[in-house]
């Protein structure tokens, strides 16, 4: 499959923080934080030439009189998700070793089952024993793996990539 994972950047606003989850599990580098104001906003997406998703529609005005690129994202998180992704033609299927730290943006370093030992006390006994392979974010130590909770994220890509042949993209 093509790798087109890393074609664009974003920065989220602060009702869209599930949003922003996603686009980091499928690569995507993507800035959120509730303490980002709309004119910082608008100004990192200017600077780092990140696409800007809001809410907001008043904000989404403002991307139109500046030269930010932005989108209007409305509905539940998955319909979010999944005009998001058709509008930036990104593949919804997560590849932990190109999957971002869905909680803070850092990128994941992978641990086999030989070097695993860097993992020990960051995960519970049970799980450091059941998996020999993980994903640690380095920047805030969270770890990965394809635990029970793994499926739930297959589930949710599926429902994202039916609801993608479905939708219609209104772009103004
Ligand atoms: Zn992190």
């Amino acid at each position: 499959m093509e790798n087109r994972q890393q074609d664009f950047k974003f920065i989220v606003d602060a009702m869209l923080g599930r949003l922003a989850a996603w686009l980091r599990l499928v690569g995507y580098d993507a800035l959120y934080d509730t303490d980002i104001h709309d004119d910082e906003l608008l100004e990192i997406a200017a600077n780092e030439n990140r696409v800007l998703l809001t809410s907001d529609l008043d904000l989404f005005r403002r991307t139109k009189d500046s030269s930010v690129r932005g989108m209007l994202v409305r509905g539940g998180v998955a319909e979010e998700v999944a005009r998001v992704f058709k509008q930036y033609d990104i593949t919804p299927i997560v590849i932990p070793s190109r999957a971002r730290c869905s909680k803070c943006n850092g990128e994941l370093v992978e641990f086999a089952e030989t070097d695993k030992e860097r993992i020990r006390g960051l995960v519970f006994d049970q799980t450091f024993d059941s998996y020999n392979e993980f994903w640690l974010c380095e920047d805030c130590d969270s770890v990965y793996f394809q635990g029970g909770y793994w499926d739930n994220i297959l589930k949710f890509m599926d429902t994202v990539r039916e609801l993608m042949s479905s939708i219609e993209l209104n772009n103004e």
